[in-house]
Order: structure tokens, then sequence, then C-alpha cells
């Protein structure tokens, strides 16, 4: 006798919830999935169901394969555009050749996804198109960014069952540019996720292509992947204070330095101890560059930050600066409840 049906959402389209039973419960009643509507009373204290909540269905009726949810289990995350809940990490994939790795891109990528607090995977594709030496040059290089990379080809196979191993468990969302091979690693990693794409579809009567449809595929027992459709520059929107927490090498410089004022921008202050000869120091400067607008322009349509001041820098601007205060004290927390990946922002609107 089942007592507590749980299991996980994968899919939602307009009122209806896929629901992925857990493995041990779909054994048991002979069921993998049920399509649930949202129980009346969730519905009225105003408790949303997104994809990848953690949930219990009640009343399923087993010959129709439906059920209703009932309760939502406290959410360990929230990712916003897409909306997912309880992300575990990121994927980032990347080319190894055509389209050319770009250091730009792939550092902004990184950027993205630190300041979302998420962990990243770096993935490194089509290695099959290039020289080994190049392979390790490049791994060489993202191991002095921080990131461990690992090289794969969907075409030959290599790489892949590292990859498995490190994302067999909890949910994973795959980003990176487009025509990198990231639809060609889906499918990969689950034969026959297109087809099924196809019928849900037809299932709860839409087209996959005509609304912003966030899917989660099961790799193994507890694992997901989580598709979402390629961009090419997400916007970096953290705080300016924070940005440098996004660079895994400048943080292992703050662990063992400590800057003469503790809301250094790690700009032109005096006593940094950020500034200097390392990789993606020119990274960290424009996009820099690039929050700090975004901060003014999010600041104009709000109180002015007590903790900044304006410096005309010619031709008319005026760029904001921390105002510089001596006393240490300790970051806080970039962890906010609500992630935001802004996976949406440019190039698919
Ligand atoms: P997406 O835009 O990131 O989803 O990329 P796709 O999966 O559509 O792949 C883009 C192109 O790269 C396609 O022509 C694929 O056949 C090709 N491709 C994918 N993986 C590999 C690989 O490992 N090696 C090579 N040589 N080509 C690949
Ligand atoms: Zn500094």
């Amino acid at each position: 006798m089942i007592t507590n049906l749980t299991g996980t959402v994968v899919a939602v389209e307009a009122n209806f919830y896929r629901v992925r039973l857990d493995s041990e419960l779909a054994d048991e009643c002979g069921h993998s999935e049920l399509l649930c509507v949202r129980r009346a009373r969730l519905k009225k204290i105003g408790q949303q169901v997104y994809v990848g909540d953690r949930i219990t269905v009640d009343e399923p009726d087993w010959q129709g394969g439906r059920g209703a949810i009932s309760q939502v289990e406290p959410r360990r995350s929230l990712l916003e555009r897409p909306t997912i809940a309880n992300i575990d990490r990121v994927l980032v994939v990347f080319a190894l050749a055509d389209p050319e790795p770009d250091p730009w891109q792939i550092s902004r990528f990184l950027v993205k996804v630190a300041s979302s607090d998420l962990p990243a995977i770096v993935c490194l594709n089509k290695r099959d198109l290039v020289a080994d030496a190049q392979v390790t040059s490049w791994c060489d290089r993202l191991q002095t960014w921080g990131y461990d990379a690992i090289a794969i080809s969907t075409y030959t196979g290599a790489g892949i069952d590292l990859l498995k191993a490190q994302i067999a468990k909890g949910v994973t969302i795959i980003s990176g540019p487009s025509g990198v091979g990231k639809s060609s690693l889906i499918n990969l990693l689950i034969p026959g996720s297109e087809l099924r794409v196809g019928r849900v579809s037809q299932r709860l009567g839409h087209g996959r292509h005509t609304t912003r449809h966030v899917e989660l595929f099961q790799l193994s027992d507890r694992g997901f992947l989580a598709d979402s459709p390629g961009f090419t520059q997400p916007a970096l929107t953290c705080a300016p204070i924070d940005l440098a927490y996004c660079f895994p090498e400048a943080q292992r410089l703050l662990a063992h330095n400590s800057c003469q004022f503790h809301n250094c921008w790690h700009r032109d202050e005096p006593g940094c101890a950020i500034r200097g000869d390392w990789e993606r120091y020119g990274h960290y400067l424009v996009f820099l560059d690039e929050v700090e607008a975004y901060d003014a322009k999010t600041a104009a349509s709000s109180t002015p930050d007590p903790s900044l001041k304006s410096k005309a820098i010619g031709g008319g601007k005026v760029r904001q600066e921390p105002k510089l205060l001596k006393k240490r004290h300790r970051r806080q927390s970039r962890r906010s409840q609500h992630q935001d990946l802004d996976l949406y922002s440019n190039e698919d609107l």
C-alpha cells in the first residue's frame, strides 16, 4: 500500500504538471509519470508549482494516468528565467572548434553562472576536431581560471562517461552558446528525448516551440537534465562589489590578501590586492563597467546608494564609485533566494 506518492515536476504547461514518480514508487505502481493538476487548496494559499519541485500526489487515477498535487516540499533554490526549482549545477558547454572558442564569451558565461551562486561544470565539445595539444592547452588555461574542464565529443563519445558521473545525481541545467553541440549532447545522454518531447507536447495540446518551455529529462534514478534555449550574450547583472567573487582566481587572491579598503572595486583604488597580471583581469574590468552601468540604471529608479559617490569622468559622463571605507567587514552573502541566469535576455526573444 503506497501512502506517500512523491515525485518531481518535470514539465509545466498551462494548468498541468507532468510528474515523474520516484523510481521505487514507479516500480510498485507500474507507472512512472502522472499528469497532474494543482489542488484547489494550494491555489488558494498561492502555492506555486514549478519544474524541479518535489511534490506529493494524491488521488491518482492510474487508468487515466492523472493525479492531483497536494503538497510542495520547501525549495532549496529557485532559478528565474527559466523558472526551475532545486537546481544543483549548471553544465556550461563550449566547442573547441566550429565555432572557435572565444575566451571573452566563455568568461562571460562562467561569470554569469558564478553570479547565480550555482557550481559550473565546464565541457569542451568537439574534441574530435582538434589536436590533443590544443585540448590540453584549453584545459590548462581554464584550470588557471579555476575550472576543471572536461573535453568531450558527442561524435566519438570521448569524455562522456566522465561527464555522466558528474551529473548523475540532482538537477543539472545545460547552457552555452548556439552551435556548440548542446542538443547533440542531450540526445546522447538521453536517447529518445526528442521523441518524448513530441509526445508530451501532443498530450498537453501545445507545440514545444510555441512556448517558453522548460523540461527536465531523466538521466538516472534521481538525476535530471534541463534543457534551455541557446543564448550568446548573457547579461551580467550582479552588484559591482560582488563581481570579483565571480572569478575563482580572484577569490583565491582575496583569500590570502586583503585590499586596503573593504569596499574596493579593484579598479584604481589604492592598496588593491586584486589588480594585477592575472589573465582575466581585463575581463574583470570590462565586466565591471557593464555591471556598474546596470547598477546605475537600476539605482536611477530607486533611492541613492549611500556607499557610492559620483565622479565625473569627462565627456559629460558620471561614474559611480564606492566611497572608500577603511573599516573591514566580511562581504555580505550574495546568495539570494531567487537566482537569475537570464537565459532569455538576449538572442531568444
Ligand atoms: P546546439 O546549438 O548547441 O544545440 O548544437 P547542436 O547540437 O545543434 O550541434 C551543432 C553542430 O555541431 C551540429 O552540426 C552537430 O552535428 C555538430 N556537433 C555536435 N557535437 C559534435 C562533436 O562532438 N564533434 C563535431 N565535429 N561536431 C559536433
Ligand atoms: Zn581591490
